[in-house]
């Protein structure tokens, strides 16, 4: 959903950092872990992960298979050396901000395709992303069958420039706010298949909805103070400058969509803000 720079590690110096002390020789499977991460890498970029579909349950022998995902947990997780990789993955993320859902804290790793069906990809610097706990135990270890139901990859995937994330007042008291993802034709019908598979496999509706009531609930007074003070059109021209201050650091977050939401409706700028 939020780009990450590509983490520029080299598939082959993390795998062998994570050979060291492993309870099994896995070291001939070097030349087709690195073989992997440069397929990966090409299909990633093309969105198209599922060209990859050849690696899944490889390789064949049931135990290697164990021992090669073993590397992630107990080597790349927990062993010093290989360690220093799995931190500056995690660091990676402006913000120390979840790229998954644009909001929770990173506190862990996910794996883009997951390890338990593709274990040669276990330690592929390039399938590791910086992700929060929520939106890795959220994402399912089930692999998309078609190219539009991928969820996006922070490396690789651009969802464009434009706004895709927006949301509705709801004219209740309290007043509530609705998010959907709506992304412009521009970037194609894919990718915006794409970005909405991503919004609802993380539950964003439900994220954002409850970060805005409480956000709004924390705001009510001050907004309601200005109203009576300077009318509806000084609270509709602070909160356009929130939303564009928002829009200007962090596109498409749900902060900047709330006030656009906000500032653009005219029962809650003509008195519903009041709750
Ligand atoms: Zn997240």
């Amino acid at each position: 959903m939020w780009r990450v720079n590509r983490p520029g590690l080299d598939a082959r110096t993390v795998y062998r950092s994570c050979l060291t002390g492993a309870g099994a020789d896995m070291s001939r499977y070097e030349d087709e872990v690195v073989l992997a991460a440069t397929r990966y890498a090409v299909a990633a970029d093309a969105g198209r992960l599922l060209d990859l579909k050849d690696l899944c349950e490889m390789p064949a022998v049931k135990d290697d298979r164990a021992a090669l995902k073993d590397l992630y947990t107990s080597r790349l997780v927990r062993q010093a050396d290989a360690r220093r990789y799995y931190d500056k993955l995690k660091a990676a993320a402006p913000f120390g901000q979840c790229p998954l859902c644009g909001h929770r804290d990173v506190s862990t790793l996910d794996h883009q395709l997951p390890k338990s069906s593709y274990p040669l990809l276990a330690v592929v610097p390039d399938n590791l992303v910086p992700a929060c706990a929520d939106c890795n135990k959220n994402k399912s270890a089930a692999v998309a069958t078609t190219d539009d139901a991928q969820t996006l990859h922070p490396y690789f995937d651009d969802a464009g420039a434009g706004q895709w994330l927006f949301a509705t007042v709801n004219r209740a008291t309290p007043a509530t706010v609705t998010f959907s993802a709506e992304p412009p034709l521009e970037v194609g019908e894919v990718m915006r298949a794409r970005i909405r598979a991503h919004f609802a496999a993380f539950g964003l509706a439900g994220l954002y909805a409850m970060q805005a009531s409480r956000m709004l609930a924390g705001q009510q007074r001050a907004l309601a103070g200005l109203f009576e003070l300077a009318g509806s059109a000084a609270v509709v021209a602070h909160l356009r400058e929130q939303a564009d201050s928002w829009w200007g650091r962090f596109r498409n977050c749900w902060q900047f969509a709330m006030y656009q939401a906000l500032a653009g409706d005219e029962w809650f700028v003509g008195g519903g803000l009041r709750g």
